[in-house]
């Protein structure tokens, strides 16, 4: 299952995850508030998290009751 980037991401946004994915499906845009993943693409390598400064990326499994909105939030900016 993809992973997914939360709430702590929201004005951090430092892109240390876009360099360590190897499918490149980490993405965001000047507007938007955060970086967002790809489900479509995410082959589920961990690697991102690792390099994450406040653990912003968690899997979708692992989506606290409070930020369930973010399986959307990462899915929905790919889809505009
Ligand atoms: S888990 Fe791997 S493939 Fe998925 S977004 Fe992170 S670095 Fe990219
Ligand atoms: S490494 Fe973490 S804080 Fe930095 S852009 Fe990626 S998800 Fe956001």
């Amino acid at each position: 299952m993809p992973y997914v980037i939360t709430k702590a991401c929201i004005d951090v946004k430092d892109g240390s995850c876009v360099d360590v994915c190897p499918v490149d499906c980490i993405d965001t845009s000047p507007d938007a508030p955060m970086y967002y993943i790809d489900p479509d693409r995410c082959i589920d390598c961990n690697a991102c998290r690792h390099v994450c400064p406040v653990d912003a990326i968690v899997s979708v499994w692992e989506l606290p009751p409070d930020q369930l909105e973010y399986e959307r939030i990462n899915a929905g900016f790919f889809k505009r």
